[in-house]
């Protein structure tokens, strides 16, 4: 369903993308690296914020530059930055967001309803977004994604500054949205994405240096170990941010 064409991209002195071809149907994809390996720029591409040097963004066989307005309805982005309008409420971001992607009014309330019932801040709703703690901005950053129960999910580390517990509720809550849609999910951190990802894409300096299913991938890479191991083997001496984040 979504289809990345030798996709090329890049900034003055970077070549952050160097001909990436993807194609995604139904289920969950982790989008694996360390810093600085393109995931985001390759999300700005999918989500139309950005425009590649070449290659093309195909959904269901059509060109998403000229889906254009159409192809809003059928993405959610859950984007790495969080700037978000701290003097809203949260209510009111969703609200806000919901009319940005046109959904019809009278079906806002109960889809703001539905989607901040998934990321479990009901009872925050009404509260000003400026009172949120990191992880609540995070997460009511992944219900926005969810209004209009959009076909493709393209969240980007949409587990950073999450503790243990929500970690684990976001995780169920996309390998549920996976069992119909095109979830693709950026990450560094393996556990997040392990056990719900069916494909794991490896990408490296621009490129996709391994794709595959995990078991495979385990085989190929690091037959002994762990799907942590196939990341160390590929990425070991690349930069991360030095996090470790729990199992
Ligand atoms: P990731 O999300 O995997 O950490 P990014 O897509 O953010 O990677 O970055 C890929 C590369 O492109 C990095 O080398 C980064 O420094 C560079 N880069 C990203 N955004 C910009 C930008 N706006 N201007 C210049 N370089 C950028
Ligand atoms: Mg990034």
């Amino acid at each position: 369903m979504l289809k990345l064409k030798e996709i090329k991209k890049a900034y003055k002195k970077t070549q952050a993308l160097e001909g990436v071809s993807l194609s995604l149907g139904p289920g969950v994809y982790a989008l694996l690296g360390p810093n600085g390996a393109g995931k985001s720029t390759m999300m700005n591409i999918i989500t139309g914020n950005l425009k590649p040097k070449s290659g093309q963004v195909l959904w269901k066989g059509e060109d998403t530059e000229k889906l254009g307005r159409c192809f809003r309805r059928i993405l959610g982005y859950a984007p790495q930055q969080q700037g978000l309008y701290d003097v809203f409420t949260g209510r009111r971001f969703l609200s806000y967001m919901a009319a940005l992607k046109e959904i019809p009014p009278s079906r806002t309330h109960a889809e703001i309803e539905r989607t901040a019932a998934a990321v479990n801040l009901t009872a925050k709703l009404d509260k000003k977004l400026s009172t949120y703690s990191g992880g609540m901005k995070q997460r009511i950053l992944i219900a926005q994604a969810l209004l209009g129960a959009p076909e493709l999910l393209v969240m980007d580390e949409p587990t950073a500054g999450l503790d243990p517990k929500e970690r684990i509720r976001v995780r169920e809550l996309l390998a549920q949205e996976g069992k119909q849609k095109v979830v693709l999910i950026a990450t560094h951190v393996v556990s997040d994405v392990e056990g719900i990802a069916k494909e794991m894409i490896l990408l490296k300096k621009g490129r996709i240096v391994a794709q595959g299913d995990p078991a495979d991938l385990i085989a190929r890479f690091a037959p002994t170990g762990t799907m942590e191991d196939v990341y160390l083997q590929l990425f070991g001496e690349d930069e991360t941010d030095g996090q470790t984040y729990p199992r």
